[in-house]
């Protein structure tokens, strides 16, 4: 996946300021594909709100809302919803067992882990056509 250092300095400040809660949102963009492979551009993110009613230190929820309008958004700029990103508390930057099932085929989920209030790493995930789970890279734009 591709994205600016200024965007995904954006996802790691949410994260700080969430901490100790999981923070979230969407990323906003487009794909390309070569030679089958197709990789995520991400041009925005949109920080959403953590609603998940159980302990927000271990999970999120986006509201079914908010989604809805950034949607909305995306599509009135020509663009689409390619993934979203949370963050992990208590755990490293790999996805959970609820984050696998939750994960869509081709969008992009970006973890990030913060431990103590500090921002540790960033680390992308994709679910390709047979829902096998793969780490993407991060590569950075302008
Ligand atoms: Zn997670």
């Amino acid at each position: 996946m591709l994205i600016s250092l200024s965007n995904l300095n954006r996802v790691k400040a949410h994260a700080k300021a969430a901490y100790p809660e999981e923070c979230c949102g969407l990323l906003i963009g487009c794909y390309e594909e070569e030679r089958g492979i197709r990789r995520n551009i991400v041009r925005y993110v949109a920080p959403c709100a953590n609603r998940w009613f159980g302990d927000r230190t271990q999970g999120f929820e986006i509201p079914a809302y908010q989604r809805y309008d950034i949607e909305m958004t995306a599509k009135e700029l020509g663009l689409s919803v390619v993934g979203a990103y949370h963050s992990h508390t208590l755990h490293g930057a790999f996805p959970s067992a609820d984050d696998c099932d939750s994960m869509a085929i081709y969008q992009t989920m970006l973890i990030v882990a913060v431990k103590m209030g500090v921002v540790q790493e960033a680390r992308a995930y994709c679910k390709d056509v047979n829902r096998e789970i793969f780490e993407e890279r991060i590569e950075f734009c302008f």
